[in-house]
């Protein structure tokens, strides 16, 4: 698998990229702008060019941009909704400036609207946005904690939304903090393959950009979002081990957004998978729970 985090970049978007080279990741994930927050400073094209050069001097690949949190494309207030598109419209124009693959968006939620208003709602709000920016730039849809009114919380209804959207341009990227906290049977052994075949069937693989690898706090079906270093959680780290075990994730990129509590606290995130990676390697057969 090819790993890598999501990176600050108070410090600079060139910042983000050498420091994801120095820490010998993959794949890289940043904001492209102030994430919570409707103004959102001009992007300086010197700036994003030379991000861009320096993600391909490192083979960084896919480089996603995360969108910010305020982004609703499921409201119900047209308003809200208006900006919503806009907003994520301003973030694949950024994307694209930055080299970028695709940006990672929360499917939002629908208050206290029914669900097939919520994904054509939803649907269509991604589908405006994306004829808006006109570029290359892909969206993928974040799975969710689900719960109230949130959508995205289900792989069907990702697939859902996804059957109403133009399959060169979208994808699904799954988060496996927020499937525990959905509900899905995650932490036991052989749990994840099963969960892998529920993907490979609902959404199928080809559909899936990119992993977010967290563990969580809180236990299966909590509906409660707040990740935790791998392995010091609810998943743990035999659920790591199945999931890089996995051979049809050997091509598949996984995106660490855990918490930066200390200095070394990357690095240490990381080791621990690339030891699991070298575990399984050093198995006379793949591992297959
Ligand atoms: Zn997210
Ligand atoms: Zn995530």
């Amino acid at each position: 698998m090819r790993l890598g985090f999501h990176l600050p970049v108070a410090k600079g978007l060139v910042a983000a990229a050498e420091q994801a080279a120095r820490l010998g990741t993959e794949c890289l994930q940043v904001f492209a702008g102030n994430p919570r927050s409707w103004t959102q400073r001009p992007l300086e094209p010197g700036v994003a060019a030379a991000f861009a050069r320096a993600c391909r001097e490192h083979d960084l690949t896919p480089v996603t941009v995360h969108a910010p949190y305020l982004i609703n494309l499921a409201s119900p207030d047209p308003e809200m909704w208006r900006r919503s598109v806009a907003g994520l419209a301003d973030q694949l124009v950024r994307a694209a400036a930055l080299g970028a693959k695709a940006v990672v968006v929360h499917p939002g939620s629908r208050g206290r609207m029914p669900l097939d208003w919520g994904l054509e709602r939803m649907a269509a709000g991604v589908g405006r946005a994306l004829e808006l920016a006109a570029g290359p730039v892909q969206v993928w849809l974040e799975n969710t904690a689900g719960g109230g009114g949130h959508l995205g919380g289900t792989l069907s209804q990702l697939a859902l939304l996804l059957e109403r959207l133009p399959e060169s341009a979208t994808g699904a990227c799954l988060d496996t903090a927020h499937a525990l906290a959905a509900g899905y049977r995650l932490a036991g052994r052989g749990d994840f393959r099963h969960f892998l075949d529920r993907v490979d069937q609902i959404l199928g693989l080809g559909r899936v950009g990119l992993w977010h690898l967290n563990d969580t706090l809180h236990p299966r079906g909590s509906r409660r979002d707040e990740h935790t270093h791998l392995g010091k959680g609810r998943l743990g780290v035999d659920f790591f081990r199945e999931l890089l075990a996995d051979a049809r994730l050997t091509g598949a990129a996984g995106v660490m957004e855990t918490p930066k509590d200390s200095p070394w606290a990357d690095r240490r995130n990381l080791a621990l998978l690339r030891r699991l990676e070298r575990q399984i390697c050093n198995l006379p057969q793949r591992l297959t729970p």
